[in-house]
């Protein structure tokens, strides 16, 4: 298979295996440490406030805002040929983390710092559910 037409898959580890299960049901879920009570994404071992190991999967409202942001234009491979332009963004998610991610929009000129968001997801054929995220009315 042509490499250049094949998309970047996540790997599914140990830490991870729970998140991507509850994006194939459609569920955003982050952990929360049962120490502190801080929230955080991406999945880790531990609490990254206080390095506690009690972490527990919980969902998240799957709200957020746009933190930061940037435009594609030229496609990193053919496979994401078709895509462009689209938008990375930095999403704060209303739980305090933040996270990577796809802000779908009609026109990528629209993508404001601040845009409430929600998430969305994308069911790609290889497999797996992508969390990406779409503006909301408010
Ligand atoms: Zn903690």
């Amino acid at each position: 298979m042509n490499e250049m037409l094949t998309r970047n898959i996540p790997p599914i580890t140990a830490e991870t295996a729970e998140y991507w299960a509850s994006c194939a049901r459609h569920e955003l879920q982050i952990q929360r440490c049962l120490e502190c009570g801080t929230c955080q994404f991406f999945p880790r071992i531990m609490c990254t406030a206080c390095s506690g190991k009690s972490l527990r999967w919980v969902r998240a409202s799957g709200r957020g805002q746009v933190k930061s942001f940037t435009i594609v234009r030229r496609a990193v491979s053919e496979a994401y040929a078709a895509e462009v332009p689209y938008v990375v963004a930095l999403v704060e998610l209303e739980e305090g983390p933040t996270m990577m991610s796809n802000v779908v929009v009609g026109n990528v000129d629209e993508i404001r710092i601040g845009m409430p968001l929600e998430v969305v997801f994308d069911d790609w054929p290889e497999g797996v559910s992508i969390p990406k995220f779409k503006p909301r009315m408010v």
